[in-house]
């Protein structure tokens, strides 16, 4: 993919869009709290980061079955752009947590335990980014950072 200036809003709105299917057969409602930030990176990439975490906590919702499902998606700006994505599916064990980015690491039957950890390589190697987690009240919430790059 060749790098380019996108809104990040949009981005996570095809996100959703392509979740959206699924969501709704699983009874996910989702929050947003987005605004338009402009950026300059590898879209589709991100796109497909973003589904992975999506599908992650829909798995998660869905295993847990609280009343209301629910993933909230938050964009903040400041020296950093932040993604936020919580659900409230009663968040990761602390056994595994410090796992959970380590490559083939999975508590599904049929998962491959490579989606955060690709996730975390791609952010941190092509996009200037990071991503952490932690338990929040309801869930798990996982926070991407990413830092705009001032020399392009
Ligand atoms: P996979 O989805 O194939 O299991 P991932 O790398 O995407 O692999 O995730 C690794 C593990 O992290 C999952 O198996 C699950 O135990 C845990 N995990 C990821 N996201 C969440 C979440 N939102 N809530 C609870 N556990 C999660
Ligand atoms: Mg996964």
């Amino acid at each position: 993919e060749n790098k380019k200036t996108f809104n990040l809003k949009e981005i996570i709105d095809l996100a959703i869009d392509e979740c959206q299917a699924e969501l709704q057969k699983s009874n996910i409602k989702i929050k947003l709290n987005t605004r338009n930030i402009t950026l300059k990176g590898y879209p589709n990439t991100l796109k497909q980061l973003l589904i992975n975490l999506i599908s992650n906590a829909k798995d998660a919702l869905n295993q847990k079955n609280p009343k209301n499902k629910e993933i909230k998606i938050s964009l903040k700006q400041d020296d950093f752009i932040t993604i936020e994505i919580e659900d409230n599916a009663g968040g990761i064990p602390i056994e595994i947590i410090d796992k959970i980015f380590e490559p083939y690491f999975t508590t599904k039957k049929e998962g491959t335990g490579l989606g955060l950890y690709m996730t975390k390589i791609i952010l941190e190697e092509k996009m200037n980014a990071t991503i952490d987690v932690e338990n929040t009240k309801k869930g798990a919430k996982f926070t991407i950072k990413i830092k705009p790059r001032s020399e392009e």
